[in-house]
């Protein structure tokens, strides 16, 4: 689905990427791991256009999408989750989620958002600034939902969450999986993103330096040989 062949990246004079090759196959749940700097947070945003690879290839689908911005990805059904969520803070949590829809689809689209997360049916009014965190973060999957994408790419879903709020989100991700969306997860929770993934990657100072299936994983040595401070 998504290939990334040999990408270099990276910001200014600065190299993060290196000779980066990356795949993401129909349906796959990659986990992308990788201790702090190495480099996830600029893979996810090479794979959906916000940042332009210097070199190496691009390729959506079949097609060449390299150098091409972020709203082509968008257009076809990359949809990218950033780790400050993506939502409008001053509007209502209604219309965060009809913003992009019309008539009947309003209704329709609150009715999926709140069938996958309840809680916000209870929240419709509320600024989508004054939610929690964990609520922020159901509002965001929710609207990424609702846009059918193709591949959603997540970066720290669950950052400062408690864990029984990670689970709900795990639950919803499981849901995107089930409707046939391919997902990348960039995950501090390192057995949370295994337990969903099939395949993972682990990235050290802009390289790949592992990846394989993830049921293979023994994950002490995972944690002890690449997921210390770089
Ligand atoms: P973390 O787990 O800490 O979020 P990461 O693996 O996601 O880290 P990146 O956020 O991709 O890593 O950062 C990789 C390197 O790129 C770091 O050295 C960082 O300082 C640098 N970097 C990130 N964003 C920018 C930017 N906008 N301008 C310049 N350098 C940046």
């Amino acid at each position: 689905m998504l290939t990334l062949e040999s990408v270099t990246a990276g910001y200014g004079e600065s190299t993060v990427l290196r000779d980066v090759s990356f795949t993401v196959g129909e349906g796959d749940v990659v986990a992308l791991l990788g201790p702090n700097g190495a480099g996830k947070t600029t893979l996810l945003r090479t794979a959906t256009g916000f940042v332009k690879p210097r070199s190496g290839r691009i390729a959506f689908r079949g097609d060449d999408v390299t150098g091409r911005p972020p709203h082509e990805f968008a257009r076809r059904g990359v949809c990218h989750l950033p780790e400050g969520r993506g939502i409008f803070p001053s509007l209502t949590v209604k219309e965060n989620l009809t913003i992009q829809a019309r008539g009947r689809e309003r209704d329709e689209a609150i009715a999926e958002a709140t069938r996958l997360f309840p809680v916000l049916g209870d929240r419709l009014r509320q600024t989508a600034g004054s939610l929690s965190g964990g609520e922020q973060q159901m509002l965001a999957l929710s609207r990424a939902y609702l846009t059918r994408p193709k591949l959603v790419v997540v970066d720290e879903a669950s950052l400062g969450l408690a864990p029984l709020i990670v689970d709900k989100i795990y639950d919803a991700l499981a849901r995107l999986v089930e409707e046939g969306m391919s997902l990348v997860i960039v995950e501090q929770y390192v057995n949370k993103a295994l337990a969903l993934a099939n395949t993972v990657y682990i990235l050290s100072r802009g390289e790949v330096v592992h990846t394989g299936e993830a049921g293979e994983l023994d994950t002490g040595e995972i944690y002890e040989r690449y997921l210390g401070i770089d």
